[in-house]
């Protein structure tokens, strides 16, 4: 197991709001600051750390690249747009946090951080979800045209490529994981 400090105490081990109880005794840790987490856990614990730290120096609106899987740092929206282009003119929804988007590129989800440090992780898992959901619908499409191939000897030809294109797509869905 990995240990990391404290969630609910923020690794003080009392929280001082509570100090009537129990001298105010942190009950997730039983007051000893640390929080015993998985390896997995772990990591995503350091890595918000040094996101945080970057967000601070760089600055809190942070754009983040789907396909290249880069974080960029801005201090205004204004920057961004200087860079980037124009955005939507309203918010949408990108792995349940509100985001902007940029109008002339569609792989950056641009976000302002409010100290809700989890989002570099919901926002990469979501980036595996589209590429699966993509991935399925297209297996999806190559069995009707493989099924309609079957049907109708006029496609006859097209059914060892198909077959294969299918293994294929079902190959690269299964080493996504
Ligand atoms: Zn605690």
């Amino acid at each position: 197991m990995f240990e990391i400090p404290c969630i609910k105490c923020g690794g003080k081990g009392v929280i001082p709001y509570y100090r009537h109880i129990n001298g105010g005794e942190c009950f997730d840790c039983s007051g000893s600051g640390i929080e015993e987490v998985s390896k997995e856990e772990y990591d995503a614990y350091l890595e918000n750390e040094k996101f945080k730290k970057r967000v601070k120096e760089k600055g809190t609106f942070v754009v983040f690249n789907k396909t290249t899987d880069e974080f960029e740092y801005f201090n205004s929206l204004k920057e961004v747009t200087g860079k980037y282009g124009s955005l939507y003119s309203f918010v949408r929804k990108y792995a349940g946090y509100s985001a902007y988007f940029c109008n002339s590129n569609e792989d950056l989800v641009i976000k302002k951080y409010y100290g809700d440090d989890s989002f570099i992780q919901d926002f990469r898992k979501q980036v595996i979800i589209d590429k699966k959901d993509k991935l399925k619908k297209w297996i999806e499409m190559l069995n009707e045209w493989l099924k309609k191939a079957i049907e109708n000897k006029k496609f006859a030809d097209e059914i060892p490529e198909l077959k294969s294109m299918i293994a294929e797509a079902e190959q690269e869905l299964k080493a996504i994981g």
